[in-house]
């Protein structure tokens, strides 16, 4: 029997486990988290502003292992020894024959402490908790979302949302370093977002960073100074630091470079976030359906190697993307077709439902959500 060890819970991790999991006989699987709850992230700015409770967001992690009747550590990766094959938490040395690195992408503060310390950042169900407990609070009067992709856009429009319907008035500002919102994105969907964001009475300053945050004051590099600032941190994602140390070789964010069948090298494998999958020039967007799809090929590719048969390539299919946005007027492509309004955000959620884990997730999406 070989040891299978998995490195995050997540999207691609579970995925790979369920599918170790239906032979019992060949894989004994070790899967570690530094978190005792998957989470799901697609999800995390609608418990700001649809009234979505964190519960059925996550996922015990733990009894998920357990009941495939593998074994769970909960710890931290510091490091892995490719040599001695072990991958260690700092306190254990996990040993395995087969490696999954599924630990996917945290929020980069490209190493600037001050605001680190300062803001807000969205990683998780308790990072809301956290946001929300602050909104609540009087003496924030502005929001500054530093970072205007998808996460940032969607987080403002939760934020209107949720202002609305709480009667409070609170300015929300998106600062954004690229001359426009969504740069890789069609220009239609552009002037679509950007519509909206101007119809929601949301600022969008391009071409600016935060300078510096100093209490609830921050700076912006266009000049203007914004005072009692709840500040919200979404300009970037990096790897893990484990990730970032491994001597293979990265793209620009961090994430590992693997070939036509996901490894890294020999017995190493990586999906999701944490891998680049070159897709005609391009590494693979980060997204749930090509994490989904990884953690399934990975396990199928480390179950051949352990029968020696030949590896199965990862073909990765696109079903497309939306911009989820709180009053509905979202806007994506959908299996090459251009969609906007009420009809992308269903097709957003009815994404979400069909991948959140269990029957009790689905029936607390369906419950809670207000469309
Ligand atoms: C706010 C937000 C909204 C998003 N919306 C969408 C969307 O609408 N559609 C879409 O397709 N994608 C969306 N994404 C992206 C999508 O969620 C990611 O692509 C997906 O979660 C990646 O899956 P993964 O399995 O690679 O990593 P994750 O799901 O992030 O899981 C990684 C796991 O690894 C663990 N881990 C990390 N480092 C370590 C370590 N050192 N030691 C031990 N464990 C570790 C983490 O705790 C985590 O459990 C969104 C992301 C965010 C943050």
């Amino acid at each position: 029997m070989k040891r299978v060890l998995i490195i995050g819970g997540g999207f691609a991790g579970c995925t790979a486990l369920e599918r170790l999991s239906r032979y019992p006989k060949e894989v004994m699987v070790t899967l570690v988290d530094r978190k005792k709850e998957f989470n799901f992230l697609p999800l995390l700015p609608d418990l700001i502003g649809r009234g979505l409770k964190p519960q059925y967001l996550t996922l015990d992690i733990e009894s998920l292992v357990t009941r495939k009747g593998f074994c769970f550590v909960r710890g931290e990766v510091v490091s892995i020894d490719i040599a001695a094959k072990t991958v260690s938490t700092g306190t254990t040395q996990l040993p395995y024959d087969y490696l999954l690195i599924a630990s996917g992408s945290e929020t980069n503060f490209y190493g600037n402490e001050e605001f680190k310390a300062a803001a807000y950042k969205i990683d998780e169900a308790a990072d809301m908790e956290k946001i929300i407990a602050a909104l609540k609070d009087k003496k924030y009067t502005t929001v500054v979302i530093s970072g205007g992709g998808y996460t940032g856009i969607e987080v403002a429009t939760n934020l209107v949302s949720y202002c609305r319907q709480a009667g409070k008035h609170k300015k929300i500002v998106i600062v954004e370093s690229a001359p426009s919102l969504l740069g890789m994105f069609p220009q239609g969907l552009r002037n679509d977002t950007q519509k909206n964001l101007k119809r929601l009475g949301i600022e969008v300053l391009l071409g600016c960073t935060v300078l510096k945050a100093t209490g609830s004051t921050l700076h912006i590099s266009n000049g203007k100074v914004f005072d009692e600032v709840l500040f919200i941190w979404t300009a970037g994602v990096k790897t893990a630091l484990f990730v970032e140390q491994l001597p293979f070789e990265k793209n620009r964010q961090g994430r590992l470079k693997v070939d036509a069948y996901l490894r890294v090298q020999g017995d190493i494998f990586a999906a999701g976030d944490a891998s680049a999958f070159f897709y005609r020039g391009n590494p693979l967007r980060m997204a749930v359906q090509f994490s989904i799809l990884q953690g399934r090929v990975a396990a199928e590719n480390m179950l051949r190697r352990m029968r020696n048969a030949p590896l199965k390539e990862f073909k990765p299919v696109d079903l497309g993307y939306i911009i989820p946005m709180a009053n509905n007027r979202s806007c994506g492509m959908v299996m090459g077709i251009y969609v906007k309004g009420i009809l992308a955000t269903l097709l957003h959620y009815l994404m979400c439902l069909y991948r959140l884990p269990t029957l009790r997730n689905k029936l607390g999406l369906m419950r809670t959500l207000r469309i």
